[in-house]
């Protein structure tokens, strides 16, 4: 568990690098921002023609900055992967996720960004804001390793903050999309097998730690979870299982899906990795 939460020292967060991510849960409710939708196609976008730069308040620090945000009118939607990770046409959107105030290092998903209790804000205060060191950006764009930087920061204020398994899990997982991104990247740069294994294996680690904290949400919380309602997330828990050999469980999480009255494009999705399991199993 300590893995993901390496890293952590070199922003001034080292005493957090060996917490357990999922240990304890104290779920909090609030209201949301709605997360992007595709549009129209755009001929050859340029990453910086579909961010801007948006105003916020800290709810910690009550100071203003500004973070790069993606134009949710202006992207394309090209596909969406197993897991349901969705790929723009000229832009990751996995980079903009996180909104990160840069006077106070607090850093959370936009949608749980405005929403911290006073008990949190002193959490976060005593635990991140006291040492944490920021590194100053001035790309026009986040790069991957900057993202990387932000979900980092993100992850320890929910484990700070005590946030919900659900939020912990939706930075895993979004965190391990981001890897996947930078990798699909590399592996376009032509960069070395070395490079590229050590960011795949950033990518399982993550993904493992959002299966794990999923779990834990599906048992404790109540639908929608992370955004998602409770056919999606059996869909997207089934995905994991596979992917982490735990094959039983993705069945019947299946199971579950095929049985109930839901779209039938996630439906297709569920019978689609159905099969691949059968076919597997047939050939061992
Ligand atoms: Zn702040």
């Amino acid at each position: 568990m300590a893995g993901i939460l390496d890293g952590l020292k070199s922003l001034g967060l080292g005493n957090l690098e060996n917490s357990d991510l999922f240990a304890e849960d104290e779920p909090k409710k609030e209201s949301a921002v709605e997360r992007p939708v595709a549009k129209k196609a755009v001929n050859k976008v340029k990453e910086s023609d579909l961010i801007f730069d948006k105003e916020f308040k800290c709810p910690v620090c009550d100071k203003k900055f500004t973070a790069k945000i993606m134009k949710s009118g202006r992207v394309r939607l090209v596909s969406t992967d197993d897991d349901l990770r969705p790929k723009y046409d000229g832009i990751d959107s996995q980079k903009y996720d996180i909104i990160l105030c840069e006077h106070c290092g607090y850093a959370a998903l936009g949608k749980s960004f405005p929403t911290v209790l006073s008990s949190q804000v002193k959490l976060i205060k005593d635990n991140i804001c006291s040492s944490v060191k920021l590194t100053k950006y001035v790309d026009p764009i986040y790069t991957y390793e900057q993202a990387a930087e932000r979900y980092k920061l993100a992850l320890a204020c929910a484990l700070v903050k005590k946030a919900k398994s659900s939020e912990k899990a939706l930075i895993c997982l979004k965190s391990a999309w981001l890897f996947r991104g930078q990798l699909e990247e590399m592996e376009a740069a032509g960069e070395d097998k070395k490079k590229l294994d050590s960011i795949r294996a950033r990518e399982n680690e993550y993904l493992e730690n959002a299966y794990k904290g999923f779990l834990v949400a599906r048992e404790k919380e109540n639908t929608p979870i992370a955004g998602m309602d409770s056919v999606t997330l059996d869909y997207l828990l089934a995905r994991l299982a596979y992917r982490f050999g735990d094959n039983d469980c993705a069945i019947k999480l299946i199971g579950g899906i095929l049985v109930t009255t839901c779209s039938e494009r996630i439906k297709d999705r569920a019978r689609e990795l159905k099969d691949t399991i059968m076919a597997e199993k047939k050939n061992k």
